[in-house]
This record gives structure tokens, sequence and C-alpha cells, in this order.
């Protein structure tokens, strides 16, 4: 046996199981040159294991003719399996050569089916005319058989007609070529095969066929389109989080400054009005809206506490028993307080199939349907609010099915992925003197979550929105007092 073409070969094995480990083992982009690779990769394998196995089983042959036939098959296979790498090569080089080619890349995005499918059945024909043409064995010496005959001779033939068609592309793309480098396998291919012929006239009993196909391989894995990219993608991710947390961070604070300065001033401008105003009636008026101001203020810096102690895992449920009936007409009033002036008649309907004591977190729910139903009024110039509450009893569990339908400006397709994003406000809103924050909804949705229930929008840009929120509270058997009153403005400030 030759002991150099062993050795070479043995190392060439090894060397191609560690650039497959790390080549299948990394995340790889999904492109044609990279699906190529993958069956060069695989197909290095066949071609060194079989061009091992010729070795071994040539050298037994020497002993016992008996081995014939399995090295018949092996060298077979070898064949078939060094034709499939040659096109491979050549397939990969001519497509990235010519990839503004307007015929090739119709191929290779699958729009030319025809074209396609006739070249992966002439890649099949070739390869299985490889595998049945018969050759002639000449046994030269330490184990090494070369062979002649009708199938080299096809081999030959086909490998000439790949490798010209390579040379063809690399000629006509060579000006159009950005980077070079992605033909330097294909150049090896060329300086490789010119070696193997020299070596063979020296000694015919060199094959550096394996040491070729392992140092091309290698070679297309540093030049080909592969980039780390998982690492790229998480740098990506995290520049992106980067970005938004810093986008927000600036939304947050002009839009803060802004909502911050419009009460405080107004509790500025007010004060002074209270210091030079001799009218009893006219300061008492400037105090309540005073007032009104400084609740504002309070319930903004409230909000804020609010959505940074949600997403801190801070804030606790609290259960108690309460009168569902006292809460929603609360509401009510408070509503009718908020729509003002407005055209707008608040409609409500709630179902008679309501619990009179529900036990749960009354406060937060009242934030979330106080949130919705502002909104509704904020946003809606006419026509009207319905809010509508339903139940479904089961057990001590009423499912409680709050809806909030206005006839406002509503909300389109791509606002509503947003709606529930911290600081989001439509661009309009924000030029606008509707007072908002856009922490409304954000906080609404985190407390709804924190009740483990679910909400929902429904809108059509131009006509209304709905808001359904569905949440589970457990019905309490205590009976607690309706305590509705109509409210007035001041109150309405109490509860806030
Ligand atoms: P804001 O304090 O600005 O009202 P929200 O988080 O409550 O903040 O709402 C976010 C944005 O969603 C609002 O700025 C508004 O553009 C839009 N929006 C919320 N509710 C409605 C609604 N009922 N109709 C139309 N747009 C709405």
């Amino acid at each position: 046996m030759n002991m150099l073409t062993f050795s070479v070969t043995f190392c060439c094995i090894l060397f191609c199981f560690f650039l497959a480990i790390v080549y299948f083992t990394k995340k790889n982009m999904s492109n044609i040159e990279n699906k190529i690779y993958r069956y060069i990769v695989i197909l290095d394998f066949i071609i060194l294991i079989f061009s091992m196995g010729c070795l071994l089983v040539g050298n037994a042959l020497r002993f016992d003719s008996k081995y014939l036939v399995v090295y018949d098959i092996f060298a077979r296979i070898y064949c078939v399996a060094q034709l499939l790498w040659y096109i491979a090569l050549v397939t990969y080089t001519i497509i990235i050569i010519s990839d503004k080619d307007k015929l090739i890349g119709s191929i290779v995005r699958g729009e030319r089916k025809g074209i396609k499918n006739t070249l992966n059945i002439l890649l099949i024909l070739s390869a299985i005319i490889t595998f049945i043409l018969p050759v002639k064995y000449d046994y030269i010496k330490g184990g090494i058989i070369t062979y002649t005959g009708i199938r080299s001779d096809f081999m030959t033939v086909v490998i000439a007609i790949i490798g010209i068609s390579g040379l063809v592309s690399i000629f006509i793309n060579w000006k159009k070529l950005n980077t070079k480098k992605k033909i330097y396998p294909f150049m090896m291919l060329v300086v490789m095969q010119l070696l193997a012929y020299g070596a063979f006239l020296v000694d015919n009993t060199i094959n550096i066929l394996p040491l070729s196909i392992t140092l091309i391989s290698y070679l297309m894995y540093h030049t080909i389109e592969n980039p780390d990219i998982k690492l790229i993608n998480e740098l990506e991710i995290a520049k992106n989080k980067a970005e938004t947390a810093n986008h927000a961070k600036s939304d947050f604070l002009a839009s803060m400054s802004h909502e911050i300065r419009t009460p405080l001033n107004a509790i500025i401008g007010l004060s002074q009005l209270i210091h030079d105003s001799e009218s009893i009636e006219q300061i008492h008026e400037d105090n309540r809206d005073i007032v009104i101001a400084s609740r504002n203020l309070l319930e903004l810096v409230k909000t804020i506490l609010d959505i940074n102690q949600l997403e801190e895992n801070l804030i606790k449920i609290e259960n108690d028993n309460y009168n569902i009936r006292t809460t929603l007409n609360e509401l009510v009033s408070i509503i009718n307080l908020r729509i003002g002036n407005k055209p707008i008649e608040l409609r409500t309907n709630f179902s008679y199939n309501l619990p009179t004591t529900l036990n749960g977190d009354k406060e937060k729910i009242k934030s979330i349907l106080l949130n919705l139903l502002t909104n509704a009024a904020k946003y809606t110039e006419k026509g009207y609010i319905d809010f509508n509450v339903d139940c479904e009893n089961n057990n001590d569990i009423c499912r409680l099915k709050i809806s909030i339908t206005d006839t406002g400006r509503g909300i389109s397709e791509d606002q509503k992925e947003k709606l529930f994003t911290k600081f989001y406000r439509l661009e309009k809103d924000k030029d606008s003197d509707i007072e908002g924050t856009g922490l409304g909804l954000a906080l609404t949705k985190a407390l709804v979550e924190l009740l483990a229930g679910e909400i929902v929008v429904e809108s059509t840009y131009g006509q209304g929105s709905t808001f359904t929120v569905t949440i589970d509270q457990q019905i309490s058997n205590e009976v607690v007092p309706d305590h509705t009153e109509v409210m007035h403005h001041e109150e309405e400030i109490e509860i806030l």
C-alpha cells in the first residue's frame, strides 16, 4: 500500500470531520451557497471514506481475489461521489458569479421549474450512468488499482463539460465580479487537477484527490457568504432594544415635561390669580381649578409609579368584597363629567345576572375601566359610548365581560399593534391638545394581565372602537349594599 496516500487520506478524513462539526454546529445563512456547500461537505466524506476503503480493499486484493466485488462497489460509489462533487463545486461557482444573470437567478429562485427539473434529471442520470458503466481494473502496486474504460471516459467528458462551463461563466462575468475571492475554490480545483495530472505522470500510485477536495472545501468554508449569523442577529436584537429604549426614554421625557408642565403652569398661574383677585367667587373657582390641576399631576405620577411597580412585580392583588353595581355607577358618574359638553350619549347596559357582591381587586378593575372609558370620552367627538357589562356565572366564579364601544375616530390596523406600548401616542395626538401620556393603555393591559384577564381591541378606522375586557371574579355571599350616588365634579376629584 502506498503509505503516503494512506496517511494523507487518513488526515483528510480527520480534518473534514472537524470541518463538518464546526460547519454544521454553527448557525448558517439559509441561502443557495450554503445549501450546495452542505452537499459538498457530505460528498467530501463519502469520497474520503470510499477512497480509504478502496485503498484497504485494494491492498487485500493482493492476497485474495474474492475482494474484487467489494472493491468494485467501493470504486463505483467513489466515482459517483467524485462526479457529484465536481458538479456541486462548478454549480456553486456558476451560481455565485452569475447572481445578476436573469436566467440563472430565476432557476435558483425556482421560477424556471422546467429547466431546474431537467438539470436535476441530468444530474441523476449522470450519477446512475457513472455507477453502472464498466471499467477494466489494472492492478499496479501497493494496493493501488487504476482503471481504464468507458466509465472513466464518461466521467472525463462530463467533468470537462462542466469545467468548461465554469470557466466560460467566469470569463463572461469577470468584470461584474465584485468579490473575486468566491472563485478561489474553482481556481484551486483547476490548479489541483493540473498537479494531480503531474503527480500521476511521475508516480501513477499517487492519488491527490483526497487532499484536493479537503483543501478546496476548507477554502470554500472561508470564502462562503457565511458570517456568524447568530452573533450578528443577537447584536442586531441588542442594538434594536437599546435604540427602542433610548427612543422610549426621549419620548417619555418629551411627553412628561409637557404633561407635568401643563398642570404646574396652571397651578402657578391660578395661584397668582388668587393672590391678585378680590372676588371671593373668583378665588373659589380658581382654587377648584388648582385642585383639579394638582390631582391631574398626582394621577400622572401615580400612573408612572404604577407602571414601574407593575414592571418590577411590586404590585399585589388586593381582594375584597365589593358591590359591582356601585363601582360601575361611580364610573358612569365620572365619565359623564368627563364627557362634559360634548354631544355624546353614555349608554349603559349592565346584565341582570350580575351578582350583588363580588370578591376581587375592585381598585384595579376600576382603574382598567376608567382608563378605557376616559379614552372613549377623549377620542370621541360625537355619537355615543356603550358601556356594556355582561357576565357568565359558573359556580362561584363570575366571568365579567365588559365592553366599551365608542363612535370616535377609531384606530387603524397598524396602530393597533402598538396601542398597548408604553408612551405610544398617535402622531396627531402628540400635536393636539388632547391630554395624554400614552401610558394609560399600557397600564390597563398590565393590570388586566395581573388579574389573569384578557383585553381585546376591535376598531374600524374613522368609525369607532370597542375595547373588551374579560376578567374572572369570585362571587361572594356577603351583601355589600349599593351606595351609588350621582357625583359632582368635586367628588370625582376625591374619587381619583
Ligand atoms: P393616552 O394618554 O395618550 O390616551 P393611552 O395609552 O390611553 O394614552 O392610549 C394610547 C393611544 O391610543 C392614544 O394616544 C390614542 O391615540 C389611542 N387610543 C386609545 N383609545 C382610543 C380610542 N378609544 N379611540 C381612538 N384612539 C384611541
